[in-house]
């Protein structure tokens, strides 16, 4: 089909768009969007944007999960959107269902206390299985396995900057496998455990825990405890090989094991963050400052006025989440010996 090899030179067939005026190689990547029909016109809103910013330059394939068949309108409106070819999955039920390891009883209790305590998605069946499909099932999906690289994209999210360069190739050059825009702690009601079972994943498996890592990052205390910092996996960019690994898929599975996908409420966010933060080089996770990017109720604005003026982007830099005390990028900073971008003193 060639359409990973080389820039298009005729209409994309299924939309009648132009071909891609970026010039250069393509990289083995692809948008991937878990959704439900009813998310079509937030989704839509996502893709125009994606689009608009950066993917009419690239053309890059959209690859849409879903736990049920995607209808017509799904179907009709997200691929007249997207300059890139298409494909539709549906998520086999072995991984959207209760492996058979899980207590229900005391699943459904877990449910009914969180509710109680109105903990968010705490009484939630359909949101536990979303989080453990993120964490642990999407990149082995049928129609991924085709692809190298990722970047997840979510319903009514926004993109306020263009992206004037091709950001897998960006990430494939220099060595990184996974990146993020905003970074913030979680809720601990809904992990109380995830970190001891970490720890006896780290015991079984110190293989996998590479030298050089960002423990720094999740841990105050050299790793005996949590500090509930992660990555927003809202947006992600990042390498399905690696997800795809010995590595991730040892943790992967020693978590799911140790069942608090259903006993509590993990979020993929936090799993994902501390396997990239225990199994990849700190030099191998990159902050995309200049991927301006919104998903309720938190704002990347990048800091630095000429960024801003350069990418024409479109958000209110006082809305940047980056500085504020609730969020984890300093750390991020300060772990890596980066200098912060100018100008970050005065979003404090
Ligand atoms: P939040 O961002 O944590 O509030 O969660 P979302 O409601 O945005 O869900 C995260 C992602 O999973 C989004 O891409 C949703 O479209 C998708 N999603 C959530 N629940 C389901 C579900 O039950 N089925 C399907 N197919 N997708 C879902
Ligand atoms: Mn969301």
């Amino acid at each position: 089909t060639g359409k990973n090899d080389n820039k298009p030179t005729s209409p994309n067939p299924h939309t009648g768009l132009p071909p891609a005026v970026a010039s250069g190689p393509r990289m083995n990547a692809t948008f991937v969007t878990l959704a439900r029909n009813n998310d079509v016109w937030e989704i839509a809103r996502s893709i125009r944007q994606v689009e608009d910013r950066f993917n009419r330059k690239y053309n890059y394939d959209w690859v849409f999960l879903n736990d049920q068949p995607f209808d017509d309108t799904f179907k009709k409106v997200t691929s007249a959107l997207t300059s890139g070819n298409t494909k539709y999955g549906v998520i086999p039920e072995e991984h959207w269902s209760f492996p058979d390891f899980i207590n229900q009883t005391r699943a459904k209790n877990v449910r009914e206390d969180m509710a109680a305590r109105k903990i968010i998605y705490g009484d939630s069946v359909s949101y536990r299985h979303m989080c453990r499909y993120e964490s642990g099932f999407f990149f082995r999906h049928p129609l991924m396995l085709d692809y190298e690289w990722y970047w997840r994209v979510e319903p009514s999210i926004e993109l306020f900057c263009d992206i004037n360069y091709d950001t897998f190739k960006y990430m494939a050059d220099n060595n990184k496998k996974y990146s993020f825009v905003l970074s913030l702690y979680e809720y601990v009601e809904t992990i109380p455990t995830l970190w001891d079972s970490v720890k006896g994943f780290m015991k079984e498996h110190p293989e996998h825990v590479v030298e050089g890592n960002s423990m720094q990052f999740l841990s105050d205390d050299g790793g005996n405890t949590y500090n509930h910092c992660h990555f927003w996996s809202n947006f992600e960019i990042g390498n399905l090989n690696w997800l795809r690994s010995p590595a991730y898929i040892d943790y992967f599975n020693k978590l799911d094991r140790d069942g608090g996908f259903f006993y509590e409420r993990w979020g993929d966010a936090p799993v994902h963050s501390i396997a990239a933060g225990l199994m990849l080089k700190k030099e191998e996770i990159h902050f995309f400052n200049d991927i301006a990017y919104y998903h309720v109720p938190f704002t990347h604005c990048p800091t630095g006025e000429q960024t801003r003026l350069d990418l024409k982007c479109h958000c209110n830099p006082k809305e940047n989440f980056d500085w504020n005390g609730y969020s984890c990028t300093s750390r991020y900073f300060e772990l890596n010996s980066i200098t912060k971008p100018e100008g970050y003193e005065k979003e404090q």
